[in-house]
Parts: C-alpha cells; structure tokens; sequence
C-alpha cells in the first residue's frame, strides 16, 4: 500500500496467473500450454522476420497487422470472414479487456456464469462495470434459458474453463438470438480441442463476438497473440480502445510468426488431434482410479477424487514435482484441473495419482 497510489488502485484484486516455476524435471500441466512445439513454419517465418541483422526490429510495425488479419480471414473463409471482421490484440486477455471496457459497460450489468474465466470479474472491477454471476446448474452445465434477464451483454467461455463443458453452436444462436439489443461475447480459447465454433453464425448476428487466442491450439502462449471475430461494427469499438491504448500491441516477430501458425492449417488438425486422443486416455485411466472426470472439449481435464480432498491431492502431486491447478473456490475445491500433456507426461502423473490413492 503506498500513499502514491491512485484511490481506486487500492481496491484492485488482481488476477493470479497459474505459476511458472523454473525447476528442471518439472512435469507442468496447471496453464493448458500446448505439449507439443508450435509449427516449423512458425520458426521459418520469424527467422525471415530477423534476417542476418534483425535490422527490421529498427522499424515499428504494422500498428494494424494486417497480413495477420488477413490470415485469420483466409483461414475462417468458409465462413465468409473478411479482414474488417478480425481484431488481434496481445494475448486475447488484452482482447478481452478490450471488449469489456469497449463494449460490455452499460448501466445493466454484464451476466456471466459463476464458475468461469476468473479474468472476467478483474475485468469489472478495473473498468467499474456492473456484473452478474449466473449459476452453473448440478452437473456444472450452463443453461442459456437461465440467462433471459435485463444485461448489458453477456461473456460466456466456450468449452468453459475451467470445467471444460462445451456448448452446442445452436445453444449459442438460441443465445445471441434472444439478445439482440446487447453484445454477447463468446470466448474459444479451447474451441479447438473438441468444442463447436461459433464463428458461423457472425454474418447473421451483429450482437455477436468471437475472442480466441493462439496460446492454447497453436502451441504460442510465449508470443502473446490473441483475436476477436465479429460484425465491423463491434471491430471498430475495440480499434478505437486499443488506439487509445497501445498503436503497437503486437510487435514484429508476433505478427509473423501468428501469420504463418494461421497459414499451417494441417499442423494444427496433427497436434489436436493428438491432444484429444491422449485426453480420452488420461480421462479413461483416471476413471479407473476412481476419478470423476467432467465431459472434456478442452485440453485440461476437471476431476475429483471421492475420498481425496483436492487441496491434499494438489500438494501430494507437487511434492513428486508435478504441478495441476487448484482453486479454493466454492463447489470446486474438490476438483484438479489437469492440463493434457503429452502421453508420457500424463503417465507420470497417472502413477503418482495411482500411487497416492491406491
Ligand atoms: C488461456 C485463456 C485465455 C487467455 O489467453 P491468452 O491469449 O494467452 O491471453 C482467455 N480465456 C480463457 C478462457 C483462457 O483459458
């Protein structure tokens, strides 16, 4: 506390980030980074971006990235996306920042659910908008229906984190549909791993924002890009917050090496692929062990244990170096989230797990 501080300063609780240790041998699987290296067209392209002198990195860079919206439109072209339809910012917490102050503050309050993204409500409390926390139902489902409520737009994280429950894309329409007078924003940070874009239904609805990010999917959580996909109009709200923020949020080698992930459709389809195979593996072993494991579309797992009390769990699996994420939360401080890691990986923990409960 410091007497210097702006007055509202002293009332921000910031988010906390899941912790990224420096120990060799450490088995990470609590921030659902991607176990697999990102495309080699990724590195090719940074690499070019530097040259022999890196002399590029003298001069800004594009303060609106084109050629990367450019690329996001290209990839989502058979849902007519076009580039006046795509924003990137970095990170999509930034993007999501961005559509907090620039189109979810209203006199209504913005409605989410209860157990979700803890980002959201940092968001409310930096920008002072008004919230409303909707209940998850018994099996942690959300149920749009329980969402028809006066709002100043909606935020709703599909597959949902950290359950990693997914909604169908009607479910979103039914949605978006009912609200036509308020934005809802959907965010696909797992969308990839098993859940259903709704990125299709962006030319029909007007109301409706799309955020993902290239740090789970794309293997790029260390280059810091996100995206939002939606109606121009709701494209242009976060340009002007971000142009009154920061010109030059995504720097060179990002925009490069984002361009080229974008471009390698075929490297994405192998490595999801791959992490949802070892998911349903890791899902069917822990079952085993007597694990109740949530439906996951997402690369982590949400699982408790009946006789293990997840707190212990969590401290019994660091002691063997292998760290997962717990939140001291209501109704979910039973539960691990557990990042898919590679095969091997997810063996390391499934024998400490058996060793430990067995
Ligand atoms: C990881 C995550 C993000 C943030 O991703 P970045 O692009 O790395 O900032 C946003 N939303 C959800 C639900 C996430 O899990």
């Amino acid at each position: 506390m410091s007497q210097y501080w702006s007055p509202f300063v002293h009332t921000l609780t910031p988010y906390v980030p899941g912790e990224q240790p420096k120990l060799p041998n450490l088995v990470k699987l609590n921030t659902n980074e991607n176990p697999y290296p990102p495309s080699p067209r990724v590195i090719a392209a940074i690499q070019e971006e530097l040259g022999n002198d890196g002399a590029a990195l003298r001069l800004y860079p594009d303060p609106n990235a084109d050629r990367l919206k450019q690329a996001i439109a290209d990839h989502f072209a058979e849902f007519g996306i076009s580039r006046t339809q795509v924003f990137v910012g970095n990170g999509s917490d930034e993007v999501l920042a961005h559509a907090f102050l620039g189109l979810l503050k209203h006199d209504a309050p913005v409605l989410m659910p209860d157990i979700t993204y803890s980002f959201y409500p940092v968001y409310c409390e930096l920008y002072g908008i008004k919230r409303c926390a909707i209940p998850l139902g018994a099996n942690f489902e959300i149920s749009v229906a329980d969402y028809a409520r006066e709002n100043g737009g909606i935020i709703i994280a599909n597959p949902n984190a950290p359950t990693g429950l997914a909604l169908a894309s009607t479910d979103i329409e039914r949605l978006v549909a009912a609200h036509r007078d308020s934005v809802v924003v959907i965010d696909e940070a797992y969308v990839d791993f098993g859940g259903e874009t709704a990125i299709s239904l962006v030319n029909r609805y007007p109301n409706l924002l799309i955020i993902r990010t290239l740090s789970k999917s794309h293997a790029l959580a260390g280059l810091r890009i996100g995206y939002a996909v939606g109606d121009a109009a709701l494209i242009e709200a976060l340009e002007r917050v971000k142009n009154s923020f920061n010109s030059y949020p995504l720097d060179r080698v990002a925009i490069a090496g984002a361009s080229a992930a974008m471009q390698d459709g075929g490297y994405l389809e192998t490595t999801r692929r791959a992490v949802m195979k070892s998911r349903e593996r890791l899902v069917s072993d822990l079952a085993t062990l007597g694990f109740d494991v949530l439906p996951s579309a997402a690369n982590f797992i949400f699982a408790r244990h009946p006789r293990h009390d997840g707190g212990e769990l969590a401290a019994e699996l660091r002691r063997r170096s292998i760290i997962v994420r717990h939140f001291k939360q209501p109704r979910i401080d039973q539960f691990l989230r557990i990042t898919v890691g590679t095969d091997t990986q997810c063996g390391v923990l499934v024998d400490a797990l058996r060793s430990i409960v067995g």
